[in-house]
């Protein structure tokens, strides 16, 4: 199965709160933007014309995978409060 695949499966229950966020004056600093380039969910996107990394939580798979790769501690991460986010088919 493609990753890609996982995305016609899943569905979500969205928090108006985000439950990662973001402290852009570390990813200011940054020079690799890991989190755009392995985020499964594409998530995060570099913008070199605003020069800010655009994040959006909603389509959020809850694989840890930014936080492993920020090597800035920009990210405030946790799971989404109870009964939200992501819900894998059974
Ligand atoms: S890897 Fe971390 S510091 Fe770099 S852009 Fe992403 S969240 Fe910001
Ligand atoms: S936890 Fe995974 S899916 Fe969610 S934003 Fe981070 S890398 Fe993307």
């Amino acid at each position: 199965m493609i990753i890609d695949a996982i995305f016609d499966l899943v569905s979500y229950r969205l928090h108006d709160q985000a439950h990662i966020v973001l402290d852009q004056s570390r990813c200011l600093q940054c020079d690799h933007h890991a989190c755009a380039h392995s985020c499964p969910a594409r998530c995060y996107e570099w913008s070199a014309e605003r020069g800010r990394v655009e994040f959006a939580y909603e389509g959020c798979v809850e694989c840890g995978t930014c936080l492993a790769v920020c090597d800035r501690g920009a990210l405030d991460w946790h799971y989404p409060v109870g009964g939200f986010g992501v819900r894998f088919p059974r």
